[in-house]
């Protein structure tokens, strides 16, 4: 079959601008055909476009003969322009359909399709995301990644506003951020590069000329693990401010949140239905449980973790039900759990200025006041058994004037995951990539 050529037309209405008011105007629709019902005297079709649904009903009798020749030919999914007028009829959906008075074929879609996208048949996930631009079309995703837009602008704006410079760093890069786990190799030209894992170094520098500074990135990690919660390309949030401590950046953290949860209560009331939950209002502000103290609590749900242990999943998801609906901060973690740039509190070295931000028993964000002395930078590099030489470049930093400064590093797909309340983070990023899944 032959496609129609788009000519001159071109789009007067999304299928939402379409209301009873419109009733006999002449619109042109573009869109994918989502359901087709024939009842012989009389078809009905949904059209989808990216702001919603529209019906259009074509009558033995009313249409003309080209058009009913057309709708034979048609399948779901295939694309299709429609010209035709606008009537209020009470038994359509949202009180109004399009009569049409000419259609262009204008993409087809091969049957039979492998998933529904409309979720009507529910798939596993693998075999949504081998068909994932034909699953974006359905009304979960759409909402999802709807939403996703709204919350990226809402942080730029924020961090913009408190004055934060927009900066990006570099990917590839030549030595490790935090020592050679979790890093990606690969060859560039004839030396060995690696991807980066994070702008953590980076971005201190650059808290020495700018002060205030963000980045919204992309960033790989090797992990091995395969998890609900991980993928191995991710994006996250930086920020990194100078002459302020671990207390200030929290702030910004929570500011952040707040910030965001209302603008997605506000302006994605239509999501948040779809996807069954309820508006984000968090209550600041947010706890700061000491990880003594979070220890603590952990003893009590049975978990006897060894002081200066990281703190394992399963424990993690415990915490996560005493803290239910609850954001919170873990702070001033032991020294040795944390990187080597972060700052040990002086009068308490086994201790760090660090925080971890937590949703229930998800980790958000990290981040900490940074150690801004050299020599106890060096010494801190070889406590964890790094070799000071890889850290050079940043090093030498230090030998220009480096304020005091913190900052942290929040995982926007986790962000995500709580906003739209996804058990999977792979639900919320276009095209997840992990040790499984390197296509599409
Ligand atoms: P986790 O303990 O959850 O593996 P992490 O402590 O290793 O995370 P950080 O180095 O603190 O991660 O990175 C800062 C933030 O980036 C994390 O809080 C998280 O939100 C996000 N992040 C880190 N690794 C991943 C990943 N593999 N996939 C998705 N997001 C990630
Ligand atoms: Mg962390």
């Amino acid at each position: 079959m032959g496609l129609d050529e788009l000519g001159d037309w071109r789009r007067s209405h999304y299928s939402s601008e379409i209301n009873p008011a419109l009733d006999g105007s002449d619109v042109t629709i573009f869109g994918w055909i989502e359901d087709i019902r024939d009842l012989g005297r009389i078809k009905f079709l949904t059209l989808r476009d990216r702001e919603g649904l529209i019906q259009i009903t074509a009558k033995e009798g009313r249409a003309s003969p080209q058009v009913l020749g057309k709708l034979e030919l048609l399948g779901r999914q295939y694309v299709i322009g429609v010209r035709g007028r606008v009537k209020a009829v009470k038994e359509a959906p949202r009180g109004v359909e399009v009569e049409p008075s000419e259609i262009k074929i204008l993409g087809i879609a091969k049957h039979p399709l492998p998933i529904d996208p409309t979720g009507r048949v529910p798939a596993e996930i693998d075999v949504r995301l081998d068909n994932r631009v034909l699953d974006l079309r359905g009304p979960i995703p759409s909402a999802i990644f709807k939403m996703r837009h709204v919350v990226v602008g809402e942080i730029r704006n924020f961090l913009a506003e408190e004055g934060f410079l927009e900066v990006h760093t570099p990917k590839i890069i030549s030595s490790a951020t935090e020592g050679g786990a979790a890093l990606f190799a690969m060859e560039f030209f004839k030396r060995k590069a690696y991807l980066a894992q994070s702008p953590e170094l980076y971005k201190e520098q650059l808290s020495s000329v700018f002060e205030k500074v963000f980045e919204i990135g992309t960033y790989f990690r090797a992990e091995e693990s395969h998890t609900r919660r991980h993928l191995n390309e991710f994006i996250s949030v930086d920020v990194e401010e100078a002459f302020v401590g671990m207390e200030d950046v929290m702030d910004v953290q929570e500011r952040l949140i707040l910030r965001v949860a209302d603008r997605v209560a506000r302006s994605c009331r239509t999501e948040l239905e779809l996807l069954g939950v309820k508006a984000p209002a968090p209550r600041a502000p947010f706890r700061r449980y000491s990880y003594d103290e979070i220890l603590e609590e952990l003893k009590g749900l049975g978990f006897d973790l060894e002081w200066g242990e990281d703190i394992p999943t399963p424990a993690y998801r415990e915490l996560g039900k005493l803290h239910r609906g609850e954001y919170y901060f873990i702070i001033n973690w032991p020294t040795k759990a944390k990187p080597f740039y972060i700052k040990p509190i002086p009068n308490d070295p086994d201790r760090c200025y660090s925080f971890d931000f937590m949703y229930e028993w998800i980790e958000i964000s990290s981040g900490g006041a940074r150690v801004d002395d050299k020599d106890l930078l060096v010494r801190r590099l070889v406590e964890q058994g790094l070799d000071p030489s890889d850290f050079q470049h940043f090093l030498r930093a230090f030998d220009f004037g480096m304020p005091p400064h913190a900052g942290f590093g929040m995982g926007l797909d986790r962000l995500m995951m709580v906003l739209t309340g996804m058990e999977n983070i792979r639900e919320v990023v276009l095209f997840p990539r992990d040790r499984f899944r390197l296509e599409p």
